[in-house]
Formats: structure tokens, C-alpha cells, sequence
């Protein structure tokens, strides 16, 4: 990885990273933000790319949040490559990083929280009770922290970046939301974190995923409407793949999360499961050229 001659600004307590942004915005500057759990990959490369063409400054977190995940969940072993995440950031061009501990994020005595509403208690939500409340109260947290004018969130992530963008609708956060596309590998599979755990084989199952998202997409071309015609076209590809134990693969809509009744330019398929033990999830937008 090239060294370059300014380094990001690496901050842990919120106190710094705010008076590093007040700085900023002194001179003007509109705050770009880019919330990660680190591990960083293209994707959020991607990110930040999106918000230095929209601000003057970019601020990064990198903060694996424990209240987003459930009690089984991988959130000791999620991966922390910090100081090559650092160097990562500072070359694609962030300004300040910060990357706050678990005590500095969450007081002992807290009581407040954001809960997320019953949409939420779909899909990703059925399957992980609680997790968009926990994604939520640090959004907003980080979001009362840093103050940016606008924020990235990529749509590999869509359901939590529909609940992010209701949220501030409905809480007044004065900030423009961009959701950016999803950076995939040439073969198709969704750049994430948790790839590092895949071993060759599991990637390699784990490209059923993507694949039974383009079956559904090719019929919606070929004028396919009928939800459960588009539905059958992707489970027939998950069928072929037993090695993927899938959590659900619906076509919904991208807002609302509501199972379709009939597919629309716009309506979101989605898919999670298992490969091997390690959860992943993909979606595509119909009607979008492969989502991009
Ligand atoms: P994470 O570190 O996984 O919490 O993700 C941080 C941000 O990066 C979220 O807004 C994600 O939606 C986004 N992101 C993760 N993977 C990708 C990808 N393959 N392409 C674009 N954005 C992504």
C-alpha cells in the first residue's frame, strides 16, 4: 500500500473529533461522512470516494458496534485491521478517522435509545431482533457527534440504508443521505467484511447469492412481472446451491420493505444466508442494469 505525505487524522475520543470538524468547518468546509466497522475493502473505498466529490472534507468511523449484534453473533472475532485500515483511509483521501472505543461510545449509566420501528422487524430485522435498533442509536449518535452535511451509506447494505434515511426524515437530522452502488468482485460476489472468513470453496458457494439475484433480474427483462415467477427463477439457482442455507430471497420494496405484489423498475430483491458460518447478503434493483 502507498504511503502518502498527509496521513488522516486519526481520533478516538469524541471530544477530538469534534473540535477537529468545528476546525474544519470554520473554513467553511461541508462535512462529508462515511460510517464503517472497518475491515476496509472497495467498497467503502467507494464511499469515500462518493463523499470527497460532495464535500470539502471527509470524515471516516471505523466502530464495530456491539449493539448491533446478537448474542451468537461474530462481533469478538469480527475483524479489526486498524492500523492497515488507517493507512488505507488516509490514501483514499479521509480527512479525520475516528475510531472510538466501546466505553467512549456507550457510557455505563445510558438509557436512551432509537428503536427502529416495526418495518424494521422484517427481513434482516426477523432474522437478526434488535440488530437495526443497535445500527440505528449509533447512526444517530455518530451523526450528533460528527454533524456532516452529507453522509454515504452503500445500498449493499439496503434495508439498513432505508432505515437510515427514515430516521432522518422522521428526527430532523439536517443532512443529505446518499446511498452509493455496490462494489462487487469481477465475479459477481458483494464486497463485504465477512468475505474474509469464506475459505475458497465457501466463496465459491457464495456466489449462488449474487447469481439467484441476476436469474430474477433476467426475467423482470425478459417483462416477467409476476413476483412469484421472478421468485421462482432466483430460488431455482439457491435450490442448485444446498451449500447456502438461505435466510429468505424476496422481491420487496426498496423503501417500505414490503414483499411486492407485483415488480416494478425499482423494486429491490433481496437475499441472506449462511455459507459455512458465515452470514451474508446481497440485493439488485430490478429494472437497473444490474443494480449500478
Ligand atoms: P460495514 O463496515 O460493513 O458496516 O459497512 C460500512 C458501509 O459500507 C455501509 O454503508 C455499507 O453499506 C457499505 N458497504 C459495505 N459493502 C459495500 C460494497 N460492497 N459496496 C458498497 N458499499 C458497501
Amino acid at each position: 500500500m502507498p504511503s502518502t505525505a498527509t496521513s488522516s487524522l486519526a481520533v478516538s475520543s469524541i471530544a477530538d473529533v469534534r473540535a477537529a470538524v468545528a476546525k474544519a468547518r470554520g473554513d467553511a468546509a461541508r462535512i462529508g461522512f462515511v460510517p464503517t466497522m472497518g475491515a476496509l475493502h472497495r467498497g467503502h473505498l467507494s464511499l469515500v470516494e462518493r463523499a470527497r466529490k460532495e464535500s470539502d472534507m471527509v470524515v471516516m468511523s471505523i466502530f464495530v458496534n456491539p449493539l448491533q449484534f446478537g448474542p451468537s453473533e461474530d462481533f469478538s472475532r469480527y475483524p479489526r485491521p486498524l492500523e492497515h485500515d488507517a493507512q488505507v483511509a488516509a490514501d483514499a483521501g479521509v480527512d479525520i478517522l475516528f475510531t472510538p472505543s466501546v466505553e467512549e461510545m456507550y457510557r455505563q449509566d445510558r438509557l436512551i435509545a432509537v428503536t427502529a420501528g416495526t418495518t424494521s422487524q422484517q427481513w434482516e430485522g426477523a432474522v437478526r431482533p434488535g440488530h437495526f435498533d443497535g445500527v440505528l442509536t449509533v447512526v444517530a449518535k455518530l451523526f450528533n457527534i460528527v454533524q456532516p452535511d452529507v453522509a454515504v451509506f452503500g445500498r449493499k447494505d439496503l434495508q439498513q440504508a432505508a432505515l437510515v434515511k427514515a430516521m432522518v426524515r422522521d428526527l430532523d437530522f439536517a443532512l443529505r443521505m446518499i446511498v452509493a452502488p455496490t462494489v462487487r468482485e469481477e465475479d459477481g460476489l458483494a464486497l463485504s467484511s465477512r468475505n474474509t472468513y469464506l475459505s475458497p470453496e465457501q466463496r465459491h458457494d457464495a456466489l449462488a447469492l449474487v447469481q439467484s439475484l441476476r436469474a430474477a433480474s433476467a426475467v423482470f427483462e425478459e417483462g416477467e412481472r409476476d413476483i412469484r415467477a421472478i421468485e421462482t427463477a432466483g430460488w431455482d439457482v439457491l435450490s442448485a446451491a444446498p451449500q447456502v442455507k438461505v435466510d429468505y430471497f424476496a422481491v420487496v420494496n426498496s423503501e417500505s420493505f414490503a414483499h411486492e405484489l407485483v415488480a416494478a423498475p425499482g423494486s429491490a430483491v433481496i437475499v441472506a444466508g449462511r455459507v459455512g458460518p458465515t452470514r451474508l447478503i446481497d440485493n439488485i434493483m430490478l429494472g437497473e442494469n444490474d443494480q449500478d
